[in-house]
C-alpha cells in the first residue's frame, strides 16, 4: 500500500509540474516595456524631440510701460467641473468643489480685483462656459479683464494623442467662446499644461497671439515650432506658481495661505529685482475660498509697496512685448 500511495502520489506531483511547466510555454510572458527609449535614439532623434518647441528668442523689453520694473500678469483657470466631466469621475465631491469655482468663486476674485483695481487673465474650458454662462459677462462687466481658450472639456491633449480630434475640440472651443464674448479670443493656455505634439501647430495656425502653457524661461518668448519661428508669444507658467500644487489637495490639506505667500512674494522680488516678467496662475475653485482670497489680496497690497509694478492682463504683456523688439 506504501508503494502504491507513493507512486499515486509521484503520479500526481509529476502531473502538476507538468501542467506548472506547461503555462510558461503556451503563454511566453509579454516583454517588458523598454524604460529608456531615448537610449536608442541618435543625436539627431533626440534634438528634433528636444526643440520641437524651443524658444526662438526671448522677449524681454529693456523697460515695461511707464517705466514700471516688473510685469504682473494674474491668470485664472476657470476648469470649474468641466475636467470631472471629461473622466466621468463620479462622486459629488468633485462635482461640487468645481461648482464652487462659478458660484463663490469667481465672485469673490472678482471682488479682490475690484478692490485692488487690477486686470487679470481667465481662461476658460469651452463646457465650463457654456454650463455657467453667467460668468463671462460677470469677467466683461468690469472692463479690463481679459478671456482665453482652455480646452474643450480641460481634455489632456497628450493623453487624448488624437490630431483630428484635438481639432475639432480647438475650433468647438474657439467658436463658442467667441459667441459668448463677441469676439475671438486671442490667447491661448492648454489644460492641465499639457501640450500634445500637434497643439501648437494648431495653435499657430489659428491665428493665436499668445500660449501660455509653456515653462522654458522666465521671460517672454518667441516659440520655434521643429526649428522655425511660429510669431506666437510664449507667457511662460511654473508649477511654482500655480496654486493647484499647494491647495490642490482633495483634503484642503496644509501648507497655509502664508507659506505658499513666502515662496509667490519671495519669486515677486527676484522678478522685480530682474526687471522680469511674474506671471501667476489660480483657479477660483481653490484661491477663492475666503481664507485665500485674503492672502491673495494681501499680496497684491504688497506688490503695490513697491514703485513701478506694471499690472497686466496676459494679452497686454504679449502685445507689448512683441511690439517693444
Ligand atoms: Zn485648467
Amino acid at each position: 500500500m506504501k508503494i502504491n500511495a507513493c507512486l499515486a502520489m509521484c503520479g500526481l506531483a509529476m502531473l502538476l509540474a507538468a501542467c506548472n511547466t506547461a503555462t510558461p510555454t503556451a503563454q511566453p510572458a509579454a516583454a517588458k516595456p523598454n524604460p529608456f527609449p531615448g537610449a536608442g535614439l541618435s543625436l539627431d532623434e533626440l534634438k528634433s524631440r528636444y526643440q520641437h518647441m524651443y524658444p526662438a528668442r526671448r522677449l524681454k523689453p529693456k523697460k515695461w510701460p511707464n517705466g514700471a520694473r516688473v510685469a504682473v500678469a494674474l491668470s485664472f483657470d476657470m476648469d470649474n467641473a468641466s475636467g470631472t466631466l471629461a473622466r466621468g469621475t463620479p462622486g459629488s465631491e468633485p462635482m461640487t468643489r468645481g461648482q464652487y469655482g462659478a458660484v463663490d468663486g469667481l465672485p469673490r476674485i472678482l471682488r479682490v480685483l475690484d478692490k485692488q483695481n487690477v486686470p487679470a487673465s481667465f481662461f476658460i474650458p469651452a463646457v465650463a462656459a457654456a454650463l455657467n454662462p453667467e460668468m463671462i459677462p460677470a469677467i466683461q462687466s468690469k472692463k479690463r479683464h481679459e478671456i482665453g481658450i482652455h480646452g474643450w472639456i480641460h481634455e489632456n491633449l497628450v493623453e487624448m494623442n488624437d490630431e483630428a480630434k484635438e481639432q475639432d475640440l480647438l475650433n468647438k472651443s474657439i467658436d463658442l467662446l467667441t459667441k459668448a464674448m463677441g469676439k475671438k479670443p486671442v490667447g491661448y493656455r492648454a489644460p492641465s499644461w499639457a501640450m500634445s505634439t500637434f497643439t501648437m501647430k494648431q495653435v499657430r495656425d489659428a491665428g493665436f497671439l499668445y500660449d501660455s502653457s509653456l515653462m522654458a524661461s522666465d521671460d517672454a518668448y518667441e516659440i520655434a515650432l521643429d526649428g522655425k519661428p511660429t510669431g506666437v508669444v510664449e507667457l511662460p507658467i511654473e508649477r511654482i506658481l500655480d496654486d493647484a500644487p499647494y491647495f490642490g489637495a482633495a483634503n484642503g490639506s496644509l501648507p497655509a495661505p502664508d507659506l505658499v505667500d513666502k515662496i509667490y512674494r519671495d519669486e515677486f522680488d527676484v522678478a522685480y529685482e530682474e526687471g522680469g516678467l511674474y506671471v501667476l496662475t489660480m483657479h477660483p475653485f481653490f484661491t477663492g475660498h475666503r481664507s485665500r482670497a485674503l492672502w491673495l489680496d494681501k499680496l497684491i497690497s504688497y506688490m503695490k509697496t513697491k514703485p513701478g509694478v506694471w499690472f497686466a492682463t496676459h494679452e497686454d504683456v504679449a502685445r507689448y512685448v512683441k511690439s517693444a523688439e
